[in-house]
């Protein structure tokens, strides 16, 4: 017989998170730039007694434990309090992306039973029409005052965000339930096929939090004052509104307000040392900054992840703005943390170049997360650094298997990804592509990132995709659509010349073609399907 531990059994719940923040860090600003324009400041006690009178709110409106509370919203300190008040009555907070097709939306909130949908009054319309199509909705909370409502709207189970508060008292218990119970649940984007649901539970947010925050991940501190510029209904914007609470720190919500000039202008004010997001928003950022001749006061840090992080980009920051970039990877699957390119000690007395070819890389697992690279026939690759493979992960907040779907994701009991990689002996992991973006020449693979990045490199060169271009001898060679900068100019040979020395010479693209923009997913990532759809056609100048 084992002697077992005699340590208290606490479950890993997020409402102790929110209890944490409230009773430690209670002063500590929630500041949000609102739908309606305006500045509006909270704090973490404030938050966790609306999140409470929200707990009471939905009890009153008759939902039980395991329905589906769907939002629809902006990062705003009401989405925050759905999000405790949510999840920490035994509800599972269900994050819709307004940016996907109405009929997609209207799929995933039938495919999770939403009872209830909460919505910030600028996406209303969309809820509009859909809500009466939707059977299992049974209220839509508009995430505003009386004043700010809808005036008219043919709905007829209309609610007030604010009226509903206001008529609790916030003497609510967060109940105690098995760790285990599923706290929230995002869809992927679904770019191939109908969109599948991640249902993570309390143990695994509350320990992805706790991973988030440390120092070799994004190095969360109570002295960071954070902008997640990664919206909260993808992917729980990267966990950072639990991993705040964890670490007490303060929070810089941008509502709707993306744009570069409104994002720099909250940097500044709220003096925000860290941020995260997708590589394209922060080409907006940069534009405007450079557009205006502008700095950073206290911007220090920002985690770049989604999709490949460009070099150029990250140079970018670093040398004109003083600010580090921590490349990140991971997916809705993970929670999404997997990786981050921090440093190991070895690596001291490297050449700066050096530090800087590596913390390119989406760089090493933290605890918490394994990974593998397996090639075609399932056989296990080794972390050369070289040898491209299939990637896979396991770990504590991983996903075991999709909401409502029976088959089993899981190869061998990995999780895979998807993405194509290679692993280098420090255990650095590169993504060279995602396995349907590859483009496959006479047999040998050219990771679509390599080609994309070095023409991000290129001054004239805004945004860029490669994809697959059908060749008659090669089967598919690469093409790069690009969109220049404002005003630059550039030709296809000069562009395909500036490929020489830094690839191996039989990877260069075979043609570019200039488009004034490319299409995004919902998640801000590059189309490539749509391209591939649009350019099928297209006749390489060397077939
Ligand atoms: P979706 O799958 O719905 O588009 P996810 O956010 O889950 O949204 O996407 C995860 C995928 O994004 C990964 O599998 C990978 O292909 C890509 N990705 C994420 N981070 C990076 C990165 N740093 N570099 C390259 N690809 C990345």
């Amino acid at each position: 017989m084992s002697l077992m531990g005699q340590m208290m059994h606490k479950p890993l719940l997020i409402s102790s998170l929110l209890e944490h923040a409230e009773r430690h860090n209670g002063d500590i600003e929630i500041v949000s730039k609102r739908v309606e324009g305006d500045i509006h400041r909270a704090n973490w006690k404030s938050i966790a007694l609306r999140s409470r009178k929200l707990a009471q709110a939905l009890a009153r409106l008759g939902l039980q434990a395991g329905d589906c509370v769907g939002t629809l919203a902006w990062n705003g300190y009401r989405h925050i309090e759905i999000y405790y008040g949510v999840s920490g009555s035994q509800l599972v907070c269900h994050t819709i992306n307004p940016r996907l097709f109405p009929q997609q939306v209207a799929w995933i909130i039938e495919d999770a039973q939403d009872k209830v949908i909460f919505v910030d009054s600028n996406i209303f319309p969309l809820i509009e029409k859909l809500a009466p199509m939707l059977a299992c909705v049974k209220h839509v909370v508009v995430m505003a005052a009386r004043e700010n409502m809808p005036r008219e709207s043919a709905l007829t189970n209309l609610l007030c965000y604010e009226e509903l508060l206001d008529a609790e008292d916030g003497q609510y218990q967060w109940p105690e339930f098995d760790e285990n119970t599923a706290a929230s649940i995002c869809y992927t984007s679904g770019t191939t096929g109908n969109p599948k649901g991640a249902v993570y539970a309390h143990r695994s947010t509350v320990l992805h939090a706790f991973a988030a925050a440390l120092p070799d991940a994004m190095c969360l501190k109570a002295t960071d004052t954070v902008l997640p510029v990664v919206p909260m209904f993808h992917v729980n914007a990267w966990g950072i509104p639990y991993a705040a609470a964890l670490v007490g720190c303060k929070l810089v919500m941008p509502g709707p307000h993306m744009d570069g000039a409104s994002l720099y202008n909250l940097f500044e004010q709220e003096k925000v040392t860290m941020s995260a997001g997708v590589p394209t928003i922060w080409l907006g950022l940069l534009n405007h900054v450079k557009a205006n001749d502008l700095k950073f006061s206290t911007f220090k840090t920002t985690i770049i992840g989604g999709s490949a992080c460009p070099p150029a980009m990250i140079r970018t920051f670093e040398n004109d703005y003083g600010i580090e970039v921590i490349h990140a990877w991971g997916m809705t699957e993970l929670s999404p943390i997997g990786t981050l390119g921090r440093l190991k000690s070895k690596h001291a007395d490297w050449s700066t170049e050096d530090k800087q070819k590596l913390l390119e890389k989406q760089g090493k697992s933290i605890f918490g997360i394994d990974m593998r690279i397996v090639d075609t026939e399932g056989q296990v690759l080794p972390w050369d650094g070289k040898s491209p493979g299939d990637l896979e992960v396991r770990g504590h907040w991983v996903i075991s298997s999709y909401f409502k779907v029976d088959k089993s994701p899981l190869h061998d009991g990995w999780f895979p990804t998807g993405d194509v990689a290679t692993i280098d002996p420090d255990g650095y992991m590169q993504i060279t592509d995602r396995s349907k973006d590859v483009i496959k020449s006479g047999g040998e693979w050219i990771g679509s990132i390599d080609l994309e990045n070095v023409l991000m490199g290129h001054p004239a060169v805004h945004e860029v995709a490669a994809i697959a271009c059908a060749h008659p001898k090669w089967d598919e060679r690469p093409l790069m659509v690009v969109v220049k900068k404002p005003g630059a100019e550039v030709s296809v040979a000069e562009l395909l010349a500036f490929y020489e020395g830094k690839i191996p010479k039989w990877q260069t693209p075979d043609d570019v073609v200039f488009v004034d923009e490319l299409p995004h997913t919902a998640t801000g990532k590059i189309y490539k399907l749509k391209l591939r759809e649009d350019f099928k056609n297209h006749k390489l100048p060397t077939a």
